[in-house]
């Protein structure tokens, strides 16, 4: 069960403006990557589980491979464990396999073939943490949940100014509820897709591409160049993180 610590507003201006502007550039840069095609929580957690610690690139060819062997959810169900392990073993981690054999279970046994549809209930799934849960339900089903991992707590720490690379529970609650604030109305799967791609493309760990970057104009810290520093200084006391009231 989520525990909610606190919660973030955010000047409507330069909300829509970051909205907005994410939405374009995705849009036109966005990643088409299989499992997006497929808009199918089959598919989504197949590929979140893959995802867990591992490229794009190396998990592109296993989740094709994966979804040939075992199309759906009851053949995954059917299959045994080895056959799984198989296919996911050579990603690393080897704990990938019965996790979704496990789902599988869960969801055709348990769940008699219904799958589960809010984020606690994927979180109560094997493997499941809040990001991928987030990402499921957003991406599956197109529910406006905010999504939170390295890429994302990059991309909204650098632009609202708040400390990404701070560890403490406390910075953490804090970057929830900002992730919470930003996703726009019904727009839950491009904006999370969005975020996923910026931070995978543009706000780079390294080198990121500041200079052409859609929203420079408002981001707090631009890396790299001080001339880059335009965003006014008031923007900053316009977001707002405080406990529920
Ligand atoms: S200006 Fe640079 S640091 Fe700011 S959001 Fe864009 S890419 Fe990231």
């Amino acid at each position: 069960m989520r525990r909610i610590k606190y919660v973030a507003s955010v000047e409507p201006r330069r909300l829509g403006a970051f909205q907005k502007s994410l939405l374009r550039w995705y849009r036109k840069n966005g990643r088409d990557l299989p499992w997006r095609r497929m808009k199918d929580p089959y598919a989504v957690i197949v590929s979140e589980i893959m995802l867990h610690q591992t490229t794009v690139a190396t998990v592109l060819p296993v989740f094709l491979r994966f979804l040939e062997e075992f199309p759906d959810i009851t053949s995954l169900h059917r299959a045994p464990v080895e056959q799984v392990k198989a296919i996911t073993d050579p990603l690393g981690y080897k704990v990938r396999g019965r996790w979704l054999k496990e789902i599988a279970r869960l969801v055709v046994e348990d769940g008699h073939g219904q799958w589960p549809k809010t984020v606690d209930e994927w979180m109560a799934m094997p493997g499941v943490g809040r990001y991928t849960a987030g990402a499921v339900v957003s991406l599956a089903f197109n529910q406006d949940v905010p999504i939170l991992d390295t890429n994302v707590k990059r991309v909204l720490g650098r632009y609202f100014g708040l400390s990404y690379r701070d560890t403490s529970s406390d910075t953490l609650h804090q970057l929830w509820a900002l992730a919470e604030a930003v996703v726009p109305k019904r727009k839950g799967r491009p904006f999370n897709q969005a975020l996923m791609d910026f931070g995978a493309m543009m706000c780079t760990a390294r080198n990121p591409h500041c200079r052409d970057c859609p929203i420079l104009r408002w981001c707090l810290t631009p890396q790299g160049d001080a001339s880059l520093s335009v965003a006014e200084e008031p923007f900053v006391y316009r977001i707002s993180i405080a406990p529920p009231g």
